[in-house]
């Protein structure tokens, strides 16, 4: 593969070490990875050359919370909580029938449908979880679908207690933490739990959890969302790689998140859709907390693939400066997956970075809602982007 020298870069962001910005910069790329990041006037020579015209370079977004596995909408749910009217019924299990429903290919087209969309808007690495079959077949499946867009692929059957078992969650515990694990663990890297009143308690979470890691899968948890909860303090007890949601915190949970290593990875797209409280990056930021942003792309409660739409809720709600969401949503959600080799483009990262139709990084949040991915690219090679499908094509 020849090797391509990215010239012309207004701002480049690195993230190396943390966030070096230099302008007049240029990137060389060889098999896939950076070989080289700095001045323009400096740069080696290489087999081929691309200029991006002044443009702004960041890392890809590093998006490490979607459940991208699903089948219909709840659009008639959105607008009926939009109006203020109340529902019963419906929600997740909606989403659940709709999905059992569904074959493969259904459920493939949807999610390529959505990686797609992600990657049009600068994301370049995406975790997908399970978590709207819970049954062993569909959560199988589910993940074998999953695997086929990503290798970060996380079963979370422990999203809510199956229909089929309302009145004995704990036995669907028990299938969780055992023949649905045994399907799934081949096909995940990773084990969630949804730690909630309403969802899993403690002790529930606790079982999946450790049934997971047993099987060598690790562990991240949904955390402290709707209200305080035991979830952070778990995540951070059990060594997971991330603690999600972090809505609702008391200063305990905040000095155990400081003290491990486990990430905050911060889901404002949660709380614009179902206008909740924001969580208070300020203050985990503040304490020394690695936090992260994703989107949390879901059919219920926050179906955005948009990292920059997240990057500007981040500024505008949540206390961050436009340079910390950046980082977050690259170098903290690569954090969060525990890769070294995304989130920044330094020499040996995986050439993955997004070209802003903007001079700054500045205006993803400067200028929400505008679309300003002029290209995306994965591994050294430009995707197509739908953003930018000319009208004949
Ligand atoms: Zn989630």
């Amino acid at each position: 593969m020849p090797s391509l020298l990215v010239d012309e870069i207004g701002l480049l962001v690195t993230n190396e070490p943390e966030l070096a910005e230099l302008e007049r910069a240029a990137l060389v790329v060889e098999d896939g990875r950076v070989a080289w990041a700095g001045p323009a006037a400096a740069a080696p020579d290489a087999d081929e050359r691309v200029g991006v015209g002044g443009r702004c370079v960041i890392p890809g977004f590093v998006d490490s919370h979607a459940h991208l596995v699903f089948a219909g909408d709840r659009s008639e749910e959105f607008a009926a909580r939009s109006s203020g009217r109340s529902y019963e019924a419906g929600g997740i299990r909606t989403t659940v029938a709709a999905t059992r429903a569904a074959d493969d290919a259904q459920l493939k087209a949807n999610v390529a449908r959505l990686v797609a969309e992600m990657q049009s808007q600068g994301t370049t690495t995406v975790e997908i979880k399970s978590g709207y079959g819970l049954t062993v077949e569909d959560e199988r499946r589910s993940l074998a679908v999953a695997q086929e867009f990503t290798d970060e692929t996380t079963f979370l059957g422990a999203h809510v207690v199956a229909p089929e078992f309302g009145d004995n969650p704990d036995d669907y515990v028990a299938l969780v933490a055992g023949a649905m694990l045994d399907a799934c663990a081949a096909h995940a890297r990773w084990i969630d739990v949804f730690c909630e009143r309403g969802a899993f308690d403690e002790e529930q979470s606790r079982a999946v959890l450790v049934a997971g890691l047993a099987r060598g899968l690790a562990a991240r948890v949904h955390a402290n969302q709707l209200g305080p909860g035991p979830g952070v303090r778990l995540a951070c007890e059990l060594g997971a790689a991330s603690a999600d949601h972090c809505t609702h915190l008391d200063d305990g949970d905040v000095s155990a998140l400081a003290d491990s290593g486990t990430v905050a990875t911060l889901l404002p797209g949660a709380e614009f859709s179902t206008r909740s409280p924001y969580p208070d990056a300020r203050r985990l930021l503040d304490a020394g907390v690695t936090v992260a942003l994703a989107t949390d792309c879901n059919p219920g409660s926050s179906y955005t693939t948009s990292m920059p739409f997240c990057i500007a809720l981040a500024v505008r709600e949540m206390g961050m400066t436009p340079a910390e969401a950046l980082w977050s949503a690259t170098m903290g959600g690569a954090r969060a997956l525990r890769r070294d080799d995304v989130g920044r483009l330094g020499p040996g990262a995986r050439a993955d970075f997004a070209v802003l139709d903007a001079p700054s990084y500045v205006h993803l949040a400067y200028r929400p809602g505008v679309f300003l991915v002029e290209g995306t690219w994965k591994d050294g090679v430009k995707l197509a982007s739908l953003g930018r499908r000319s009208p004949t094509s």
